[in-house]
C-alpha cells in the first residue's frame, strides 16, 4: 500500500454514522488503528465491532465533542490505547433549519456553531502536540458544499462551514513548518443519517430556489470516505490547506 497508514493511529468523529463511519472503515482496512468518537455510544460501538470482527483494531469514545472534557477523554484514550495520534479526522457535524439569518434564532446558531466549528477547533488544539509529535501528522476537516456558497444551507450551517474552511486554512499554513498537514473535503449532497429538520423543507427551498440543485445524485458516504482517507494518506504528502470538493461537479458550475 502507498497509503503509509497501516499501524498509524487515527482518530474520526461522528464515526457511527455515515461518512465518519466509512472512513473509520477504511482506515481500518488500510491497517490503521481507529479510535471511533460519536455522541451516539452504541453507533460508534457497532462500527467498531465491524472492525475487530475484521481483524482490525478500534476503540470508541461516546460523548458530545462540544464539551472539552469529552474532547480530552478522546485525546487521552487514543494516546493511551495506541501510543500515538497520527492522524485527526473532524467530520462530526448536524444541519441547520435552512434558516435565513433574520429567522434564526440564538439556540440554532449556537448549537450548529458549538459543534460544527467550535468542537473541531477543541479537538485540534488538544492533539496538536501529539500530531506534531509524529512529525508528519494530518487532520481532515469535513466542511461542505456550504463552506464555497451561500446557497447550500441556511445562515448558521453556512457561517459554521467557512469558518471550517477557514481554520482548515489557518492550520495548514501556521503548522507547516513543522510537518502537520491540514486539509478538508467539502461534500456535495451525500446519502447519509445527517438530520433534515422538518422545517427544512419549507424554509430552504421556498428561499434558495434553484439554488438547492445539485449536480447529479447523492454521492455514498464512501466515496467521501476515500478521498478522506487520500487526503490523510502518504500520497497527498505535498497538499496542504485544500478545500476539495467532493461533488460530482456542482462547485465547478
Ligand atoms: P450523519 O448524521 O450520518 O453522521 C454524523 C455523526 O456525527 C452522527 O453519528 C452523530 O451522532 C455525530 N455527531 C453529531 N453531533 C455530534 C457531537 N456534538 N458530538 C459527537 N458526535 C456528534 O451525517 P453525515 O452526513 O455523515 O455528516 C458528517 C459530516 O459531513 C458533517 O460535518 C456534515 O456537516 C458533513 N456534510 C454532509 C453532507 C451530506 O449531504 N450528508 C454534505 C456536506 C457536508
Amino acid at each position: 500500500s502507498t497509503t503509509g497508514l497501516a499501524g498509524r493511529a487515527v482518530v474520526v468523529t461522528g464515526a457511527g454514522s455515515g461518512i465518519g463511519r466509512a472512513a473509520a472503515l477504511r482506515f481500518a482496512a488500510e491497517g490503521a488503528k481507529v479510535l471511533l468518537a460519536d455522541l451516539n455510544g452504541e453507533a460508534a460501538e457497532a462500527a467498531a465491532r465491524e472492525i475487530t470482527e475484521a481483524g482490525g483494531t478500534a476503540v470508541t469514545v461516546a460523548g458530545d465533542l462540544s464539551d472539552q472534557a469529552v474532547v480530552d477523554q478522546v485525546v487521552a484514550t487514543a494516546v493511551e490505547r495506541f501510543g500515538s495520534l497520527d492522524v485527526l479526522v473532524n467530520n462530526a457535524g448536524i444541519m441547520d433549519r435552512m434558516s435565513a439569518a433574520g429567522e434564526t434564532e440564538d439556540a440554532e446558531w449556537e448549537r450548529v456553531v458549538r459543534v460544527n466549528l467550535t468542537a473541531p477547533f477543541l479537538l485540534t488544539r488538544a492533539a496538536l502536540p501529539h500530531l506534531l509529535a509524529t512529525g508528519k501528522g494530518a487532520i481532515v476537516f469535513t466542511a461542505s458544499e456550504a463552506s464555497l456558497r451561500g446557497s447550500a444551507a441556511g445562515a448558521a450551517y453556512t457561517a459554521s462551514k467557512h469558518g471550517v474552511a477557514g481554520l482548515t486554512k489557518s492550520v495548514a499554513v501556521m503548522y507547516r513548518e513543522k510537518g502537520l498537514r491540514a486539509n478538508a473535503i467539502a461534500p456535495g449532497g451525500t446519502a447519509t443519517n445527517i438530520q433534515v429538520d422538518a422545517d427544512r423543507e419549507a424554509h430552504g427551498p421556498a428561499v434558495l430556489g434553484s439554488y438547492m440543485r445539485n449536480v447529479g445524485s447523492p454521492a455514498q458516504a464512501e466515496e467521501q470516505a476515500a478521498a478522506i482517507v487520500f487526503l490523510a494518506s502518504d500520497a497527498a504528502s505535498n497538499i496542504n490547506g485544500v478545500i476539495l470538493p467532493v461533488d460530482g461537479g456542482w462547485a465547478a458550475v
